[in-house]
């Protein structure tokens, strides 16, 4: 099996006026998000033994979820205090970064 030859980018002259003229940086890769980790823009306060929507992010710099917004339909809030989510891929904890009570609750089983 042959594998179909691709130019490399290593030819780019930085002297070209051609290829320096982008103001923008390149685009962040599709599978590894690179920055800052996220933070959630405010406190989340709470309600014990309540369900919430949320959003949150991997916060594993090597996981392929970090910095990607994961929704969370049903997040449960335990006592109040120690709310967690586990990343399916790498099973570290997320940082939430938004919750939103649920109104209704859903329906105790
Ligand atoms: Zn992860």
């Amino acid at each position: 099996m042959s594998t179909p030859t691709e130019p490399l980018p290593t030819d780019i002259d930085p002297n070209d006026p051609d290829s320096s003229a982008s103001p923008f940086p390149p685009p962040p890769t599709p599978t590894v998000n690179t920055g800052p980790p996220l933070q959630p823009e405010q406190p989340i306060t709470w309600e014990p033994a309540m369900w919430y929507s949320a959003t949150a992010t991997c916060a594993d710099t090597t996981c392929v979820n970090y910095n990607r917004l994961l929704d969370l339909p049903m997040l449960y809030s335990n006592d109040g205090v120690y709310v967690m989510v586990i990343c399916g891929l790498c099973s570290h904890a997320c940082t939430i970064l938004a919750a939103t009570l649920l109104d209704p609750q859903p329906p105790e089983e």
